[in-house]
């Protein structure tokens, strides 16, 4: 079997002194898998992957976070992200003012190795019409337009680990299959991903292997 890049082991997150957003949450994700977490509103997904990438000050509460080897709970998300963890937010986290070509260039941000425009040239090939509308205003995209841009900006980043918070939300489903149809391809370069959505019947089809979250613990 492949190697284990993720391993969270018993995670506990609690927001204020009431709310236990992750209950002792276990998971595993290994080397070039896509694996889904599905569950409801406010089972807890988004909480699980903002506390991987640090995004989330004093969480988690009790437990522990292993990457590629290391124990990163308690990082600094700056830190977590030099790694290679990239996490794309449910809204997508574009500069909705800036064109589209800037977005993509700020994916670029802070790498001077040769494969840059290797890479450029990969997210255009996969997705033409992010290179099409270059000049165009990201605000201006189509929901699954952004979406694609935010993966296209992601994979620029060169991810070990590729984080998405519901990639198909608010996406019509002939789009959202479209939107899955890349994340394979994403997939087959080697990249790892996690991803979380409420739409089960659309993440288990583009997964190996799904965990059913219930507020805040992996029932199945
Ligand atoms: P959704 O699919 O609706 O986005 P989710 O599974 O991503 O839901 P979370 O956003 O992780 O769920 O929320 C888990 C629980 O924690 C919810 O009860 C939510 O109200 C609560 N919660 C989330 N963020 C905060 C916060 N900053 N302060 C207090 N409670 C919070």
């Amino acid at each position: 079997m492949s190697e284990k890049v993720l391993e969270l082991k018993g995670l506990h997150a609690v927001y204020g002194k009431k709310i236990h957003a992750l209950k002792g949450v276990s998971l595993e994700v290994r080397q070039g898998e896509i694996v889904a977490l599905i569950g409801n509103n406010g089972a807890g997904k988004t909480t699980m992957l903002k506390t991987v990438a640090g995004l989330l000050k004093d969480q988690p509460k009790k437990g522990e976070i292993h990457f590629a080897g290391q124990r990163i709970d308690g990082w600094q998300p700056e830190a977590i992200a030099r790694l290679g963890i990239v996490y794309v937010p449910e809204d997508r986290g574009l500069f909705k003012e800036l064109t589209v070509a800037e977005n993509l260039e700020l994916g670029l941000w802070g790498r001077h190795d040769a494969d840059v425009d290797k890479d450029m040239a990969f997210v255009h090939t996969m997705f033409p019409i992010l290179k099409e509308r270059g000049r165009q205003q990201a605000e201006t995209l189509s929901g699954g337009e952004q979406q694609m841009l935010a993966l296209g900006r992601a994979m620029l980043r060169r991810p070990r680990l590729l984080m998405l918070d519901e990639p198909s939300l608010g996406l019509a489903p002939r789009i959202a299959k479209s939107v899955y149809e890349a994340l394979a391809a994403i997939s087959r370069t080697g990249t790892t991903i996690l991803l979380v959505e409420q739409n089960a019947r659309l993440a288990l089809g583009g997964a190996q292997r799904g965990a059913i979250f219930e507020t805040g613990r992996v029932v199945l």
